[in-house]
């Protein structure tokens, strides 16, 4: 069986055992006709919370109305500029874009590929103008207020929260995390002096369970977290045509609401997130038990020691991705690329004048990440496969000096 294939991502498996519970969850929904709303929105919504350790969930229809009905409670408006990274899924910028600002951005870390919060500093003190009677940061070249930062959370890893959420005090910015890729996370918060889950630390918090997430649904869905009782108010008008009431619209808002039966799911799912989280971060160690004496030139994930990060994926960094790819594909071994191509060069924001150069070590890091197949399930077996496909690519790589 050595030639068996694995898998990116299996999203077979986990759900074998949950079959009975998901039929029960859709017979509860038939025999109530609770398709939209009700007794098991509410249900996860509660528990989600719990597990984030944020005062409310919002239950919405996806990770990208998370962010954009976040930003939008949050006061960002036409005409405003949002920070975030270059290195993330495009509906970080499209929900800056769609709240009506303007997406901007600062490079990452290195290592954890994550914001740097120096780079964040350095735009603000450089590339903006502080107005101490409108308390804003003005970005000098567009003349926008700069009123919020997204740190994604990529990879399962937050970022270094402290002193971004230091930075958005001093400047007064809103902070949305998008946490996406992060349910369960933790960030060890020195200014606190204690461990923080994700999604708890920012004003809000965007969530998605897109199948292949650490916490996925089976279609479509998403979650705010939030502290403050007043934005979530608003985040539930702005899912619901801004209805107080039916037919009652207090605003002008969206149809973003979250499905029961999805709900139920993620209920049933959220019991099993902590041992899938814990599985998933066993593998990941293992991957760097076995990775760690690799020839030709590879990085492995860097977790600092203020994170705990859930591995949602399991990057590498190599200089030549394209063969390492290609050798582990016609090993039967599936890989992925998250992100290819940095969101400042990517052709739908050709418009906003950004160039090759701009954020340096972001558009290393997207020419060489390579993620290998991390799911709960993987089996030591299939583990083994993926780690003998990698050094045997790597050193006919560096023997033949194409490192
Ligand atoms: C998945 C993801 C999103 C979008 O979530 P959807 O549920 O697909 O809308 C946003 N940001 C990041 C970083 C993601 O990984």
């Amino acid at each position: 069986m050595s030639d068996e294939k694995v898998p990116f991502l299996d999203l077979v498996t986990v759900h074998r055992g949950l079959q009975d519970e998901f039929v029960d969850i859709l017979k509860t929904a038939l025999s109530t006709a609770g398709f939209i709303g009700g007794p098991m929105v509410q249900g996860f919504e509660q528990d989600f919370a719990q597990f984030c350790e944020s005062r409310f969930c919002v239950g919405v229809g996806s990770g990208t109305d998370a962010l954009r009905f976040a930003l939008i409670a949050a006061g960002i408006r036409a005409g405003d500029t949002v920070v975030t990274v270059p290195n993330t899924f495009i509906a970080t910028t499209e929900a800056i874009s769609q709240a009506g600002a303007r997406p901007d951005f600062v490079d990452i870390d290195e290592r954890t590929y994550n914001m740097d919060p120096l780079k964040l500093r350095q735009y603000l003190e450089k590339e903006c103008s502080w107005d101490s009677g409108a308390k804003r940061a003005f970005h000098k070249q567009t003349g926008n207020p700069v009123t919020a930062v997204i740190p994604v959370h990529l990879y399962g890893q937050m970022a270094d929260m402290d002193p971004i959420l230091d930075l958005a005090t001093q400047y007064n910015l809103k902070v949305i995390e998008d946490a996406c890729q992060a349910q369960g996370a933790e960030y060890f918060s020195k200014k606190e002096n204690r461990w923080r889950k994700a999604g708890s630390m920012g004003h809000a918090a965007a969530f998605s369970f897109y199948p292949g997430k650490n916490l996925g649904a089976c279609g479509e869905a998403g979650a705010i977290t939030i502290n403050d009782e007043n934005l979530a108010q608003t985040c539930r008008l702005l899912r619901d045509h801004g209805q107080s009431k039916k037919y009652y619209h207090d605003i002008e808002g969206y149809n973003g609401r979250l499905d029961a039966i999805q709900a139920g799911f993620l209920q049933a799912k959220l019991r099993h997130l902590k041992k899938w989280n814990g599985q998933r971060q066993e593998i990941a160690q293992r991957y760097n038990k076995l990775l760690a004496g690799a020839e030709g030139g590879v990085t492995l994930p860097y977790e600092p020691d203020w994170s705990r990060s859930v591995y949602h994926i399991y990057a590498l960094r190599v200089a030549d991705r394209a063969q390492l790819q290609k050798r582990l594909d016609e090993a039967g071994i599936g890989t992925g690329i998250h992100y290819p191509i940095a969101l400042h060069l990517t052709k739908a924001y050709e418009g906003l004048g950004f160039r090759i150069g701009d954020f340096p070590v972001a558009e290393r890091a997207v020419s060489q990440v390579l993620s290998l197949p991390m799911f709960p399930d993987l089996t030591s077996r299939q583990q083994d496969r993926v780690v003998a496909g990698v050094l045997k690519s790597l050193a006919v790589a560096s023997r033949s000096g194409s490192r």
